[in-house]
């Protein structure tokens, strides 16, 4: 039997990194089944609908490396992958129960359902459920009503007293009484399925085997299976993943602590890669030490007796900041170039180059890439060699202790560099003559390198000055150096 798993994603907001998650454990189990992963797009609640999100979260799932076999954009045998589109089906479907006497109409007013909610709240019950009025109607009354152009929504006749027990793959053996079910809604007077019916519906025809979602959505499957059952079908698997947490505590995910949405995370400047490394382990464990995982080294050791038996798991923010820094240290520096280029342009962010060449671009890359652990930080990390201004006095003595003796550094450099020729700028030599003043003057190196360093970065914390002052040249030093000393000099 092919393996065929799918991702259901709704256009009702932003698409989570916990989406990204559940799509990912269903696309590698699928793929290291030789399966089929399926995307369908369930836009059944007309109320939170948003504009636009469909293709959101497409690009998303794009942006994130991942493709469908069949679904919006690429089609497949179950055309079409999107809910609105396959309403017909969904009501000859929900009409059948109708006819089995497994589902009936039911013609309560919104008043009617509202009034009988209030009721039992004040008799205390914490659930409030359907009085099941509309099922004892007579057969003329349903026509009579059908026939007036009542508006009707049909519900599924749950069964009393009934023990519902299903599978999970990691959860094991779930039970529910149906006594704790209310009779569904299947079909809505605007004749959209609600999700449940067309849930079900979609993937008994689209031939989905797995049903891997997030933990939130348990308590819908007891409603899940009594339809299968209703149908005469037979249950895919289930396996309900934990959901995502931040850490420490219970609390949700929040923009309080940092990005939720995906499409945010990239814009941060996280890499894909190491985004999709990271979520791999939310949920899943391969029970070793290796952590650092590629897209088919997952797929290969996926497997769903490793997915955590628990309801939430924490999202780990310092973790994947980490991780992203090993994955930018370990591309090769054309590599990051590369990337920062794309995702200045995806998200119209400007790196400050100020157009210089590419050679010296990548040359600032190798020197900054160990400090980096997100695109976003080269701008923060880089400035200094694409732009200088005067550094304040008691910034440049802030070693020194003492004005004149800073200036003293900086005339003492000023004097040595302009004297080494061009085709001797290179670290090395700077080195030995640096090394040279320092012993001439009997400057300690901390107050020497460390006035040359604020002086040539306004930073203490730099990449090495040598490396610096080498990139830099040996024009843009010396004009650095005078300027500063001429405004300390005033
Ligand atoms: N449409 C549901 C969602 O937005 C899918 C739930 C499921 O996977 O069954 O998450």
């Amino acid at each position: 039997m092919e393996i065929r798993t799918r991702m259901a994603p709704s256009p009702t907001g932003e698409y989570h990194i916990g989406h990204i998650r559940t799509l990912l454990y269903n696309y590698a189990y699928a793929k290291k089944n030789m399966g089929k992963f399926i995307l369908r797009i369930e836009d059944t609640d007309r109320e939170r609908y948003v504009e636009g999100a469909v293709d959101r979260i497409l690009d998303i799932i794009n942006d994130y490396g991942f493709s469908w076999d069949e679904g919006p954009r690429v089609g497949g045998p179950h055309i079409p992958y999107v809910q609105s589109e396959r309403l017909d089906s969904y009501k000859k479907y929900a009409e059948d129960l109708v006819r089995k006497g497994l589902a009936y109409y039911c013609f309560c007013s919104s008043e009617r359902l509202e009034n009988l909610r209030e009721e039992q709240r004040k008799k205390g019950l914490t659930s409030t459920k359907y009085d099941r009025y509309c099922l004892s109607l007579s057969p003329e009354e349903i026509e009579k009503n059908i026939k007036e152009n009542k508006k009707y929504v049909i519900r599924l006749k749950v069964p009393e007293n009934k023990d519902i027990i299903f599978k999970d793959a990691v959860l094991g053996e779930v039970k529910i009484n149906t006594n704790d079910i209310d009779d569904q809604v299947l079909l809505k007077s605007d004749g959209f399925p609600t999700y449940h019916l067309a849930v079900v519906i979609d993937d008994h025809e689209m031939e989905i085997t797995h049903v891997m979602r997030g933990i939130d959505w348990l308590p819908s499957t007891p409603k899940h299976v009594l339809l299968y059952d209703a149908f005469g079908w037979n249950t895919p698997v289930y396996v309900h993943l934990p959901n995502l947490k931040e850490l420490g505590g219970n609390k949700k995910l929040s923009k309080r602590y940092g990005s939720v949405a995906a499409i945010d995370f990239l814009k941060e400047g996280y890499l894909t890669e190491a985004l999709v490394n990271f979520i791999m382990f939310l949920g899943w464990n391969p029970g070793g030490e290796k952590e650092i995982y590629s897209l088919d080294d997952f797929i290969n050791e996926f497997s769903l007796e490793r997915i955590h038996k628990t309801d939430l798991v924490a999202f780990d923010r310092q973790k994947l900041l980490w991780m992203n820094g090993y994955y930018i240290r370990n591309l090769d520096d054309l590599g990051i170039y590369n990337r920062l280029r794309k995702w200045a342009e995806k998200f119209n962010i400007s790196l400050n180059m100020a157009d210089r060449s590419d050679d010296y671009n990548i040359k600032v890359i190798s020197l900054v890439k160990d400090r980096m652990k997100l695109l976003s930080d080269f701008s923060n990390l880089t400035g200094y060699f694409y732009k200088w201004d005067i550094v304040p006095k008691e910034r440049v003595s802030e070693y020194t202790k003492d004005e004149t003796k800073a200036l003293e550094i900086l005339v003492n450099f000023h004097e040595r560099y302009l004297n080494i020729k061009e085709g001797e700028w290179v670290k090395d030599r700077i080195d030995e003559i640096n090394h040279e003043i320092i012993k001439d003057k009997g400057y300690s190196p901390k107050e020497a390198f460390m006035t040359m360093r604020i002086v040539l970065t306004s930073s203490s914390a730099t990449p090495s000055l040598v490396d610096i002052t080498e990139l830099l040249g040996k024009k843009e030093v010396l004009l650095r150096l005078e300027r500063e000393i001429k405004s300390i000099s005033i």
